[in-house]
């Protein structure tokens, strides 16, 4: 039984991005016989295209099954932050459950994939409209700079990164001014990318290197017998000795009893505008390419595209349906001109959604389901770098070449089912309200001890 509404799972369908019209994926035909390989891997996002990658690499035999087509995920239709965060728990709750060592090399381990995302390219010769410098964290009201301030000690202190606060004067001279961003934390980790370019890049590797990449082949069923994994897909069973699930926010439950009802799938939108004018850009004091996120609840998230359009992106409805797909876009392109008044009256050109994974310890998850099958799942909404570092971690756990014991206890967390986890998504329901009403309610309280 789907979560949402059936369409937000349909491959037939375009996810109907911008990125659409700058990228195609490469054609990659269905299975259509019965054959065996080294490692199977479900999924063809950054997971699993980046562990494919790194097998075939070290010469092993790898077959991928992808129930769309390469990047049809949320890999390819993402807003392109190659940015940190993986996880859903704040820096304090974090020092609590895992201590400082872990902590730090978490924030590493995500340091080095933002680096593996710029590596990649380089040795794959990929095309990642590479754009901006670093993350930008903006308060949208003078209350939460003491929050900001908090994040610049956590992640000069602990996480070890290069970074700055900067005044709302200083965000005026480095970044955009607007009414609702009053001071801002710099962090020089991150860049902008073009996500289907990425992903479409990295398919095309993968079949390069000898993988084959099998599009539109829906993993059904899941059987092992006398020590190998059978998978069945409509037009054929593919064998193999070790299995990589990389199926994230559109896993579904009845895949692995050991996966069921542990991952929270949640929408998120995006729409972008046509291309600004330079004087609608100056109007609003624009000038940088670095991504950028807002304290707001829900989170912005936003960043100025390489032809000049504009992207925004927020957490979408928690239907599914095309109906509050349209309700939401139409809040946030309200939302869009109260932050920028002079783009108020500007043409959104492109809206679409899809599903990020939260996992219900919070943290993203790297694991095994048995000796010979393995996980990577739940960046929380921030995979770019960490899916593409993790599949080259599952790759290395696989061909030996990294313990276990390296990768930082927060991806380690033994998996953990959700409470009522067939309600899960009137939970989040239930949350969403809850947060509405309590951020309301800290605004007003932090307004009027202002
Ligand atoms: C709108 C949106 C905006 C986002 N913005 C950002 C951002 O700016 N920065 C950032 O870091 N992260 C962002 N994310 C999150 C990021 O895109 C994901 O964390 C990351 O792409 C996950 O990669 P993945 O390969 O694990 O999963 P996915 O890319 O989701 O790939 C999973 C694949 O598994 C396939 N699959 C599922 N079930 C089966 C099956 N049974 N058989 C065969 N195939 C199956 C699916 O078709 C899918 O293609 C965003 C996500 C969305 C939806």
């Amino acid at each position: 039984m789907p979560l949402y509404n059936p369409v937000i799972y349909d491959r037939s369908l375009p996810a109907q991005s911008y990125w659409e019209t700058t990228a195609q994926p490469p054609e990659c035909s269905a299975l259509q016989q019965s054959e065996t390989c080294e490692v199977a891997i479900i999924g063809a996002g950054l997971t699993g295209l980046s562990a494919a990658l790194h097998l075939a690499q070290a010469g092993v035999q790898v077959a991928i099954l992808e129930a769309g087509h390469p990047g049809w995920g949320a890999s390819g239709r993402n807003g392109g932050f190659c940015c940190v965060g993986a996880t859903a728990l704040e820096p304090e709750r974090l020092l609590h459950r895992f201590g400082t060592a872990a902590v730090r090399q978490f924030y590493q381990q995500q340091r080095e994939a933002v680096e593996l995302v710029k590596a990649l390219a380089a040795a794959e010769s990929l095309d990642l409209e590479a754009q901006g410098n670093g993350e930008i964290q903006v308060a949208h009201h003078a209350s939460y700079l003491a929050d900001l301030a908090a994040e610049f000690s956590f992640y000069k202190n602990i996480a070890d990164y290069p970074c700055q606060l900067w005044s709302q004067s200083e965000l005026v001279e480095h970044g955009f001014a607007s009414p609702e961003a009053v001071g801002a934390l710099h962090l020089d980790v991150g860049f902008g990318l073009n996500p289907l370019k990425y992903s479409c890049g990295l398919a095309e590797a993968v079949i390069r290197r000898g993988v084959k990449l099998y599009a539109h082949s829906p993993l059904e069923t899941w059987e092992q017998q006398n020590g190998w994994h059978e998978l069945h897909s409509p037009g054929g069973c593919l064998k193999a000795k070790t299995v990589i699930v990389a199926t994230n926010g559109y896993t579904e439950d009845r895949l692995h009893p050991q996966l069921s009802g542990c991952l929270l799938p949640v929408i998120s939108q995006i729409i972008t505008t046509r291309p600004l004018t330079s004087a609608e850009l100056a109007a609003q004091n624009w000038q940088t390419e670095t991504p950028v996120f807002s304290t707001h609840q829900p989170l912005f998230y936003y960043r100025l595209l390489k032809d000049g359009r504009f992207l925004f992106g927020s957490r979408g409805d928690t239907d599914g349906s095309l109906s509050e797909r349209q309700r939401r876009q139409d809040w946030m392109q309200r939302r869009l001109g109260e932050l920028f008044p002079a783009w108020q009256q500007i043409e959104i050109t492109h809206g679409w959604n899809g599903l990020v994974a939260i996992s219900a310890n919070l943290t993203p998850q790297i694991g095994q389901l048995d000796a010979q099958s393995f996980y990577g799942l739940a960046y929380h909404g921030s995979g770019v770098g960490t899916a593409t570092w993790v599949g080259q971690a599952l790759a290395h756990w696989i061909l030996g070449k990294l313990d276990p014991a390296e990768i930082s206890p927060v991806f380690r967390q033994p998996l953990k089912s959700f409470p009522i986890a067939p309600w899960r998504v009137w939970l989040l329901r239930g949350m969403c309200g809850l947060f509405a009403a309590q951020n309301w309610l800290k605004c007003r309280e932090r307004s009027a001890a202002q």
